[in-house]
C-alpha cells in the first residue's frame, strides 16, 4: 500500500471503473433492504430493532465492500471515501455487543451463537478481520481494528481450547485468513495461535459435513481438492498463511498436493473452480445425506460447460490461494493460474459498465433456450445488480480495487514483477529506496518497458515473470539484447548495480493459439478454444453471420486468427475465419448424421470476461474442431 500504483492500461482501467461505477453502484445495493446483502441490519441491531433482512453472510459482504472501499482510498486518498469508510463502521461498531461478538444475524433473531454452522458467524468474522487490517494498514486509524480485534478476542475464548463438540462449526472459513491478517497487523501471537487451531480442528472428529467441508480427514493428510469450492479455497488460503508464519512442512506438503489435484484435473480453462452445482462425494463408503455436495469441485475431468458452477468467489479464492502459493514457494507455475483467473473466471463477473455482475460463471450458454430449460441454481440469463445471494459482487470490487498489491513482490534485495501493467514502484530494499516506472498495453501487446527511476548503491535483482504460455521472449538491457533468452514459466533474475535512467525492455511475443483440453475431459472431446495470451476468448451469436447457428461453427488449424481493432469498451475482439458445417434437425434428441459441404465463414471472438454484455446471449468458449484437407 503506497508504493505500488497502476498508472496506464488494462489493471488501471479496470481498477478505475471499480472505484468510479462498480462501489457507488454496490453502495445503493447495499442499502436495499431486497438484496441479499443489507448494510441496514448494523443499525437496526445498533437501535435495537428486532429486525433482519437478506442472508446469513450478509454482514461478511458488507465488510468486503469495507475492504474494497479501503484499497480505493488507499490510491486516491479522497477524504469523502475515508468517510463513508467511517460512517459505516460507526455503525457496525454499534452493533457489537458488549463482550466483542458480532454478528447481526444472531442479534437480532435471537438466535444461540456457536451452534449451527449455516449462520456463517466465522464467514463474517473472518471478513471482518481482513477488511480491518487492511483499513488499519492504509488508514491508520484504529476504529475498524478495535472492532475486529475486540470479535477476534471474544472468538478466542471460545475456539482456543479446540473444543472437540464445535469441531465441525466453521464453514466458509475466512476467518483463517483473517486472523493472520490481524496478526500482521497487530503482532499479537495468540491471533496466529487462533487461526493455527481453525487449521488443525478440519477432520479431527468424526461427522460434520464430510467433503463437502474439507472435514473428512486432518488437512495435512489430504491429497484431493473436494468440496464447497469457496469454502476450499479459503480453507486452502487460510492454511498457507498458517504456514507462511510456522514454515510446518507437513502443511506445505498437503497444499502442493492438493494444489497438483485441483489445477491438473479440476480447474477450467478460464481459471473457473467447482464444476458442480450439485453432486455427492464418492470417497466414502455410506450412501448418506452426509455425502451430499453443492457448489463443489467435481470428480478428476469432470468439467461440464453449459452447467458449470464456477462461483465468482470460489474463481477468486483460487487466485487468492495462487498469490499465497507464489508468496511461498516463488514458483511461476502458480502465477500462470493466479494470472488466468484475473483476466477470466474473475473478470467476467463484473459487466463492462462496472454496474452488473455474475455469481455463477459457465462456459457454455444456450441463450433463452437455456432459460427455458430451466437454469440451475444461482444461474441468471443476464448480470444483475441486485442478487438473493450479494458474495460475489464485494469479492469482485475488494480482488480488483486493490490489484495492485499484487502486481509486485520484494524479498531482501529483489523485486518480483508477477503481473505486467502500467504502473509507479516505489520501495525499500535492504539496499535503499529502489523506484521504476513500467510502460505496457499487456496483455494486447506484450512489450514491457521498466525504467529505474532511483536506485541505491547496492546491487538490486529484477525476477521477470515469463508466463508458461510464452515462446521467445526477448530481453534488452540499455540497448543490449541478453544472450541467454527468458525460459517460459520461470522468473527471469536480473542482477545489476542499476542506475537512473537504465531501461530494461521485455518482449513477450503473444499470438492467438487454438487450446485442446485433456482427452478425458469428455465435454470437450475434439473441441479447441480460442486463447490470446493471459485472456480465453469466447464466440457468442451476436457476432455469427445470419443464419449460422453457434454448434455450426468450427474451429480449424490453419485459418486465420487475428487481434481486431474493433472492441467492446476496450475488450478487443479477435477476427478471423472458421468453418461452418451447416446441421439440419427439428430438435430430436437423435436424429441421422447427413454429410454437408463445409464453408468458410467470418467469425469474432470476445475475451471471456466480456461475454453477456449485449443481451441475452448464445455463448460458447469451445467449439468442435475441423481439419483442412
Ligand atoms: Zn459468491
Amino acid at each position: 500500500v503506497g508504493e505500488v500504483y497502476w498508472t496506464a492500461g488494462f489493471w488501471a482501467e479496470t481498477a478505475r471503473l471499480v472505484r468510479e461505477q462498480t462501489l457507488p453502484a454496490m453502495l445503493e445495493a447495499l442499502n436495499d433492504p431486497e438484496n441479499g446483502a443489507y448494510l441496514g441490519n448494523f443499525k437496526a441491531v445498533a437501535e435495537g430493532r428486532k429486525e433482519f433482512h437478506a442472508t446469513n453472510w450478509s454482514d461478511g459482504d458488507c465488510y468486503k465492500f469495507v475492504e474494497a472501499l479501503t484499497h480505493a482510498y488507499g490510491v486516491t486518498r479522497d477524504p469523502a471515501t475515508l468517510e463513508l469508510m467511517d460512517e459505516i463502521i460507526a455503525i457496525m461498531a454499534a452493533a457489537q455487543e458488549p463482550d466483542g461478538y458480532i454478528n447481526t444475524q444472531i442479534t437480532a433473531t435471537g438466535r444461540q451463537r456457536w451452534v449451527d454452522q449455516r449462520n456463517h458467524e466465522f464467514y463474517n468474522l473472518g471478513h471482518l478481520f481482513t477488511a480491518a487490517a487492511a483499513h488499519f494498514r492504509t488508514t491508520g486509524r484504529r476504529n475498524f481494528l478495535d472492532v475486529a480485534l475486540k470479535a477476534a478476542e471474544c472468538a478466542h475464548g471460545v475456539f482456543s481450547s479446540k473444543p472437540s463438540a464445535l469441531a465441525h462449526y466453521e464453514f466458509n472459513p475466512s476467518n483463517i485468513m483473517g486472523l493472520v491478517d490481524l496478526y500482521e497487523a497487530t503482532g499479537d501471537r495468540r491471533l496466529l495461535d487462533l487461526a493455527a487451531v481453525f487449521v488443525d480442528l478440519r477432520g479431527s472428529a468424526p461427522g460434520g459435513l464430510g467433503d463437502q467441508n474439507q472435514d473428512r480427514i486432518p488437512l495435512r493428510e489430504e491429497t484431493e481438492a473436494v468440496g464447497h469450492a469457496v469454502t476450499a479455497t479459503y480453507l486452502y488460503s487460510g492454511a498457507a498463511d498458517v504456514y507462511m508464519h510456522t514454515g510446518e512442512a507437513a502443511l506445505l506438503r498437503a497444499l502442493e498436493a492438493i494444489w497438483d489435484d485441483a489445477t491438473r484435473r479440476k480447474l477450467y480453462l478460464t481459471g473457473g473452480v467447482g464444476a458442480l452445482h450439485f453432486g455427492m462425494s464418492e470417497r466414502s463408503p455410506n450412501d448418506t445425506e452426509s455425502e451430499r455436495l453443492w457448489e463443489a469441485f467435481g470428480r478428476p475431468y469432470q468439467l461440464p460447460n453449459a452447467s458449470a458452477y464456477n462461483e465468482t468467489c470460489a474463481n477468486i479464492g483460487q487466485a487468492m490461494w495462487a498469490r499465497r502459493m507464489l508468496q511461498i514457494t516463488g514458483e511461476a507455475k502458480y502465477a500462470d493460474v493466479m494470472e488466468r483467473v484475473l483476466y477470466n473466471a474473475g473478470l467476467s463477473a463484473i459487466s463492462l459498465a462496472g454496474t452488473e455482475f455474475t455469481y455463477t460463471n459457465p462456459l457454455r450458454w444456450h441463450g433463452h433456450d437455456h432459460s427455458r430449460d430451466g437454469e440451475l441454481k444461482n444461474d441468471a440469463p443476464q448480470r444483475w445488480s441486485r442478487f438473493s445471494c450479494y458474495c460475489c459482487p464485494p469479492q469482485v470490487a475488494r480482488t480488483y480495487a486493490g490489484l495492485h498489491r499484487w502486481a509486485y513482490a520484494v524479498s531482501e534485495d529483489t523485486v518480483w514483477v508477477h503481473l505486467y501493467g502500467g504502473s509507479n514502484v516505489r520501495t525499500e530494499l535492504a539496499g535503499g529506496i529502489f523506484a521504476f516506472e513500467m510502460t505496457t498495453d499487456y496483455p494486447w501487446d506484450g512489450k514491457v518497458v521498466i525504467d529505474v527511476t532511483e536506485a541505491p548503491a547496492a546491487p538490486i535483482e529484477f525476477r521477470l515473470r515469463i508466463p508458461g504460455w510464452v515462446a521467445g521472449a526477448t530481453l534488452v538491457v540499455n540497448g543490449d539484447a541478453l544472450p541467454e533468452p527468458p525460459a517460459a514459466g520461470s522468473y527471469y533474475r536480473l542482477r545489476r548495480h542499476w542506475q537512473v535512467g537504465d531501461r530494461i525492455e521485455l518482449s513477450i511475443p503473444i499470438a492467438v493459439t487454438l487450446v485442446q483440453g485433456h482427452p478425458r475431459v469428455e465435454e470437450i472431446v475434439n473441441q479447441a478454444a480460442v486463447v490470446r495470451g493471459p485472456l480465453v476468448y469466447c464466440l457468442e451469436d451476436h457476432d455469427l453471420p445470419e443464419g449460422v447457428k453457434i454448434e455450426e461453427v468450427h474451429l480449424a488449424p490453419g485459418l486465420p486468427l487475428e487481434l481486431a481493432s474493433s472492441e467492446l469498451s476496450g475488450a478487443r475482439k479477435i477476427r478471423g475465419t472458421a468453418i461452418r458445417i451447416a446441421r439440419s434437425e427439428a430438435g430430436e434428441l437423435y436424429s441421422a448424421l447427413i454429410g454437408t459441404t463445409p464453408e468458410q465463414i467470418p467469425v469474432e471472438f470476445v475475451p471471456y470476461y466480456a461475454w453477456n454484455n449485449r443481451g441475452i446471449t448464445e455463448m460458447s468458449v469451445w467449439l468442435p474442431v475441423a481439419h483442412l484437407a
